[in-house]
């Protein structure tokens, strides 16, 4: 069944599929890279990776753009608080971001666009605006002493502006503006296409003058070059909507007079402890700051993900201690039943669970993204087998049928694979690096005190005082483990161990 995804623009579910061929075309609003993300920035990334994700595992390729906002006002006035150009101060930001997106195993975009490599695409669109009339320019000649102006784009030129986010926008008056480069969520006024300078800001020389892109401008641009006049999916953080989105619709439609994107999905922003997120709350959390107080790249990736994407997702270090659990729980479950001695043959019973799970799970993804429902029937199946192998009725092809089931689960999910080490590392290295050291939880530095090659020294001196029937010795090491939260098992079939 192909997946029914709510469109904001229809205010309706509706069937997402490509609608050229079998390559989605997808533009997703990226990072303004001029910080380190937080957690808010991720949830939207996640739920647009599960998407992906999804999709891949329907058999869809993705042609998905993402644009990187390396200038814009916050960079600029950063940049020139460090003393050093927008082009010595973005790129910091954006390999973490990058490196953030591995870390939370976010698949990269097919095409990632920075705003500063696009000057003459926007420079274009604002010229094909202007021919129709529906840019214009201000300020000449102003009294900075650059005789240089800012263009706007011309609301009354779109009629159709506010179709997205349905806003009331009685009162637009022709020609007042707004300067809308930073966040401004509730005016509807001309908004800024191309931005004079100042003498010493960062500026391009170009055909419509001396100055900078407007935020909106590289969207809509950027899109054009990449998927076309017209593509499948739009999506961002619900704070996109308006007036980023509306503008990015204006400007596009006004000279193509094609639909922007036929569908259009909007997460819903997350709340710390039940209130916006803020550093002056001090609720405001970087995945980085997570990391450092010891929780799992996974555990923050299912967190995050767990709540579905159209409704308010309340983080909390409850929820996370929970994912961490929960994936335990499925990490545990798959050791156990790989290293199982199974008879061949299939058990009818635990043949059906795997289907009914199996179609659940689709079920509830397929139906606009419903993460949460997802899951549940995954937890039921890992429940009835893990009951099953307790009384030895599980045979051999079962057990591949259960794992294919959960394959399929973590094709989305992405959790049951552990990859939590490097992303762990990687924080603590950049900790050192920023001195922050002070930040780190001392557990994490007890659980990272000890490489994997040192622990399994450890377990092999331990098994040989064990032969040598040496208690004292062994029971020794293997408190020191625990100390250092290694949890050692003693199985049938040897011995594992874990960090806690
Ligand atoms: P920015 O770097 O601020 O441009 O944001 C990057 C993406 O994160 C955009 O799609 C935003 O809509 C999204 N975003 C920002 N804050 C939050 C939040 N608290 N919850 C969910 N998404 C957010
Ligand atoms: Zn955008």
């Amino acid at each position: 069944m192909p997946l029914r995804l709510y469109n904001t623009l229809s205010g309706q579910l509706e069937e997402l599929t490509p609608s050229d061929g079998d390559e989605l075309r997808m533009y997703a609003c990226g990072p303004t890279v001029y910080d380190y993300g937080h957690i808010g920035n991720f949830r939207t990334f996640l739920q647009i990776d599960v998407l992906r994700r999804l999709l891949h595992l329907e058999g869809i390729k993705m042609r998905h753009v993402m644009n990187i906002t390396d200038v814009d006002d916050k960079i600029i006035r950063n940049a020139a608080a460090a003393g050093v150009p927008i082009g010595e101060y973005t790129p910091l930001y954006e390999q973490a971001f990058l490196d953030d997106l591995d870390s939370l195993r976010i698949e990269r975009p097919e095409v990632l666009a920075r705003a500063t490599e696009h000057i003459p695409q926007m420079v274009e669109l604002v010229e094909r605006l202007a021919a129709v009339g529906a840019a214009y320019k201000t300020g000449e000649g102003a009294a900075d002493g650059t005789g240089q102006g800012s263009w706007y784009f011309r609301l009354k030129a779109f009629p159709e502006y506010g179709k997205l986010s349905k806003k009331d926008l009685e009162g637009i008056t022709d020609g007042a503006r707004v300067d809308v480069d930073e966040y401004e969520k509730d005016s509807a006024r001309d908004f800024a296409l191309w931005k004079a300078t100042k003498p010493g800001e960062t500026c391009w020389e170009t055909a419509i003058g001396t100055g900078r892109p407007g935020w909106h401008l590289e969207c809509s641009a950027m899109a054009m070059k990449y998927l076309g006049e017209s593509f499948d999916l739009h999506a961002g953080g619900e704070d996109l909507m308006f007036p980023h989105h509306e503008n990015e619709i204006a400007q596009s439609e006004t000279v193509t007079h094609k639909p922007l994107a036929r569908h259009w999905m909007h997460v819903r922003f997350l709340l710390v402890d039940g209130k916006k997120m803020s550093k002056s709350e001090g609720n405001f959390y970087t995945l980085r700051d997570l990391l450092l107080k010891g929780y799992k790249a996974s555990a923050i990736r299912l967190a995050l993900i767990s709540v579905p994407y159209r409704h308010q997702l309340n983080f909390t270090f409850e929820g996370l201690t929970e994912a961490t659990n929960a994936i335990d729980r499925l990490r545990t479950f798959v050791a156990r039943l790989k290293k199982a001695e199974l008879a061949e043959g299939t058990t009818p019973g635990l043949q059906a669970a795997a289907d009914k799970a199996e179609a659940g799970y689709l079920a509830a993804l397929e139906n606009d993204l419903n993460t949460a429902e997802a899951r549940a029937p995954i937890f039921d199946l890992v429940r009835t087998v893990n009951s099953a192998l307790d009384t030895g009725a599980v045979m051999a092809e079962d057990r591949e049928r259960v794992l294919a089931v959960l394959e399929k689960f973590d094709a989305v999910f992405a959790v049951i694979e552990d990859n939590d080490a490097a992303p762990t590392k990687a924080a603590l290295a950049w900790a050192e690096s920023q001195g922050l050291s002070d930040k780190v939880a001392p557990e994490l530095l007890v659980r990272e005190g000890l490489t994997d090659e040192e622990i399994e020294t450890l377990i092999a001196e331990r098994n040989t005082a064990r032969k040598q029937r040496n208690f004292r010795r062994s029971d020794e090491i293997r408190d020191e483990l625990a100390a250092k939260g290694i949890v050692i098992e003693d199985a049938k079939d040897g011995v594992r161990w874990k960090r806690k």
